[in-house]
């Protein structure tokens, strides 16, 4: 094999894994919007649960009142029963407490079913108490872990940068700039095997004067094709 071809598969191997880890520290901030957006999902609920407990008790309370001014005026209307002697006004204002005694039962009837919803309610806001809890924990310790990744792949990155000069000595600059420009735009996929006259960069036929050239490892031949560096399997 070349010797170039050879420090070149050993750059390919660094800077692929440097490419790796580059992308794994940018993908980064997604993830932590995502765990983010998991607990907001998780308050949310918790507060949806708790907002229609508070409005059941506001509505339980405003029944109350409202059953309360119906009792009320039930004892206006009998009051004034003793006090009248008419027989029509008698009927009538009978007439008034059956319609007030009506709209209780009808008022109870809806607090009822309000207490209801109330006491169905309890098992699921202790539900969405208990899932917010363990959502958060599990958030939490997602954002540790997101911060130990990136720690580790900081130090990682940091190691392989500072050893990348090392492995670019001796390399021809022009080669090392093709190489570079290459790993930009392919994919960070430079140097390609040629096996059975095909480019396995690109997957192409390469001719078989292309094939002798490699094979003959007197220079640095790119793909006709993909213009990939290519080299013989050894
Ligand atoms: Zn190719």
């Amino acid at each position: 094999m070349l010797p170039s071809i050879e420090k070149l598969l050993t750059l390919q191997d660094r800077d692929q894994k440097l490419r790796a880890i580059l992308t794994e520290i940018a993908a980064l901030p997604a993830e932590k919007a995502t765990r983010n957006r998991e607990l907001k999902a998780a308050d949310d609920r918790l507060e949806a649960a708790r907002t229609r407990q508070r409005e059941i008790e506001v509505d339980r309370k405003k029944l109350e009142v409202e059953v309360k001014a119906k009792q009320d005026q039930i004892s206006r209307y009998k009051n004034q029963q003793l006090e009248t002697r008419k027989n029509e006004e008698f009927s009538a204002l009978r007439h008034e407490i059956e319609m007030a005694e009506k709209v209780i039962i009808e008022l109870e009837d809806r607090e009822l079913v309000l207490m209801e919803e109330g006491e169905a309610l309890k098992p699921a806001l202790l539900q969405a108490q208990e899932a917010h809890v363990a959502e958060k924990k599990k958030v939490e310790s997602h954002m540790a872990s997101l911060i130990t990744r990136r720690e580790n792949l900081d130090v990682r990155q940091k190691d392989l940068e500072a050893n990348r000069p090392s492995l670019t000595e001796g390399i021809d600059e022009d080669l090392l700039d093709r190489y570079n420009r290459l790993f930009k735009s392919k994919n960070g996929i430079v140097l390609v095997t040629v096996e059975h006259g095909v480019c396995s960069g690109c997957n192409m036929q390469v001719n078989m004067q292309t094939v002798l050239e490699v094979r003959g490892e007197k220079e640095i031949i790119g793909c006709p094709q993909c213009g990939r560096i290519l080299f013989e399997p050894q």
